[in-house]
């Protein structure tokens, strides 16, 4: 029998880190995680079963992803060569992570942002160096490349659109921080198909750029399908650096079957677009919220009381949504993800009885 004094052998850095939280209550409604709320369609889950019959459960994976891979690059209009498969996006930006920094570097990015980018440099021993976002939660390139420089960030992160404020910032600052920053620029594009503007387009004249994209919240939050569009030369970095089956069979197959039969998905999206829109309206007809602009599928609002307690009397009524407030700058806020029109409905009526 052993009894050793385990703790002891485990990492300082590991020692001091709380596993990440996620709220995993049993609501009805969960308007928390800027999932998809409309399961797959019915023409795609009959892709969905076709392609299961033949996938061969006792291989393993393609370790290249190259048939997802192919169809990636014909929706992107870029070459496989520009293309890694990650186990969601969260895996690339890990991986990212381990290419360009040693411990004790720099990884930058606005604040308020994405947790991960800090909670997944904590793990690996990084510093964060945050910017923070003026009054509408945008920022100017000049004073972010002097932090960024400054600090000697390796990397920077930037989150288009914003999670969790929504908006996409400025494109003209964030196009002067890809012109003049030489570290390497990661767009995260994981909102994309709500906000439809990216800077991919960029790719060619800047190859420190990457764009990262996420399945997540357009409908395959269950497979964990992420990807990075970049220079090959870091594509070949994220090649060494991975796992070598990263992505499993059932992801890369679903997958690639609902991008080629994306229509019926496209129509969800455009639905979601639509509620978004009803949903801030409606937001804003109550005089006591700070409702913020949003390009994602989700609505970052203020409150006059006590966020939490807001928080918990949706949870009581069997809403999920995000509570915000531990963050200096997001005091009594809140975060509610666009769901189906029935959803957003019973989302409007709850919170309309709770601050009256
Ligand atoms: C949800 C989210 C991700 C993570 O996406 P996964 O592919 O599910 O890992 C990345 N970046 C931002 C800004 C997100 O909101």
């Amino acid at each position: 029998m052993s009894k050793v004094d385990l703790i002891q052998l485990v990492k300082e850095k590991v020692q001091s880190l709380k596993a990440y939280h996620v709220e995993n209550v049993d609501c009805e409604i969960k308007l928390h995680a800027n999932e998809n709320s409309f399961p797959p369609p019915p023409e795609i889950l009959k892709q969905f079963e076709e392609a299961f019959k033949s996938t061969e459960l006792n291989r393993y994976p393609d370790p290249d992803c190259s048939a997802l891979k192919q169809t990636l690059s014909r929706r992107l209009n870029v070459t496989p060569e520009n293309l890694a498969i990650g186990n969601g996006s969260d895996e690339l930006i890990q991986i990212l992570l381990q290419i360009f920094c040693d411990p004790g570097e720099i990884v930058g990015f606005p604040d308020p942002t994405f947790a991960m980018y800090a909670i997944i440099a904590q793990g690996m021993g990084l510093k964060s160096q945050t910017h923070p976002l003026d009054e509408q939660w945008d920022f100017k390139a000049e004073p972010f490349l002097e932090t960024l420089n400054t600090s000697q960030a390796k990397i920077a992160f930037i989150s288009y659109p914003n999670n969790p404020t929504g908006n996409c910032f400025s494109a003209g600052e964030v196009q002067k921080v890809i012109e003049n920053f030489s570290g390497i620029v990661v767009l995260d594009e994981a909102y994309h198909d709500f906000a439809r503007k990216s800077f991919i387009s960029e790719l060619p004249r800047h190859n420190n750029l990457i764009i990262l994209r996420s399945l997540s919240k357009i409908g395959l939050a269950a497979l964990r399908v992420g990807y990075a569009v970049a220079d090959p030369l870091i594509i070949n970095q994220i090649d060494k650096i991975r796992l070598p089956y990263n992505s499993n069979t059932l992801s890369q197959v679903l997958t690639e079957r609902l991008l080629n039969h994306f229509e019926p998905v496209q129509k969800q999206l455009d639905a979601l677009l639509q509620e978004r829109d009803r949903m801030i309206l409606e937001l804003s007809k109550f005089g006591s919220l700070t409702v913020f602009p949003s390009d994602a599928n989700f609505v970052l609002f203020r409150v006059e009381k006590d966020a939490s307690a807001v928080f918990r009397q949706l949870m009581d009524r069997g809403i999920l949504v995000r509570d915000l407030s531990r963050h200096p700058r997001l005091k009594n806020c809140l975060r509610v993800t666009i769901g189906t029109p029935e959803e957003n409905q019973s989302f409007l009526e709850q919170i309309a009885n709770i601050i009256k």
